[in-house]
């Protein structure tokens, strides 16, 4: 799910909050609930991007941050830093602020330990989600004649594009049909 394609639904945070829940249980063996509390939602705070209320037991996000660009490694981190509040309270009886109890549960439910929005870490979130989502620019077409160094001249059937290079399958022949790396026959002088 990215936030940058689609509006956050009730469901995927309770998806989120149940991923956490199983994480605690399979590391610490403590089987929390974080899934099944309340969820309010605020339709204007863009500066409060989320809350957790101890006497209430329940949590509070903004829509309008989570439906922003924002990248959904950054959106994440506002869910696991509001279950860490959740763990604080219930595992360490430690009922608010960012202190000591609190920094050992960003450790434990892997939340960036800082007690505002990072912006830091929103651009290498960004970054990143750029990367992933880029894919490489085939230098060929199918059809085309390259020319392998231990295969010889061979005839361009498909060309599979991955993150950083593209897959060829070509034709050489009496060689058969195989699968090369873009890349590498680039820097063989293939074509
Ligand atoms: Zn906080």
């Amino acid at each position: 799910m990215s936030s940058i394609t689609r509006a956050w639904t009730e469901a995927d945070f309770r998806k989120e909050l149940k991923s956490i829940d199983e994480y605690v249980e399979r590391t610490q063996g403590i089987r929390l609930v974080g899934a099944e509390l309340d969820i309010e939602f605020s339709e204007r705070a863009r500066c409060t991007l989320g809350q957790y209320f101890p006497k209430e037991k329940k949590f509070r996000f903004s829509l309008p941050f989570f439906n922003s660009d924002v990248p959904e490694a950054c959106a994440i981190d506002v869910i696991r830093h509001e279950y860490a509040h959740y763990y604080a309270d219930v595992v360490l009886g430690y009922k608010g602020g960012h202190g000591l109890p609190f920094k050992s549960a960003c450790g434990i439910v892997r939340a960036n330990p800082s007690t505002y929005y990072s912006k830091n870490f929103e651009s290498s979130a960004r970054k990143k989600e750029e990367r992933d989502a880029r894919v490489y620019k085939s230098g060929v077409r199918a059809g085309q004649r390259v020319k392998h160094p231990c295969f010889g001249i061979g005839s361009v059937l498909t060309v599979e594009p991955l993150k950083d290079s593209a897959l060829l399958k070509i034709d050489f022949g009496r060689h058969g049909v195989r699968i090369i790396d873009e890349l590498w026959l680039k820097s063989k002088g293939g074509f």
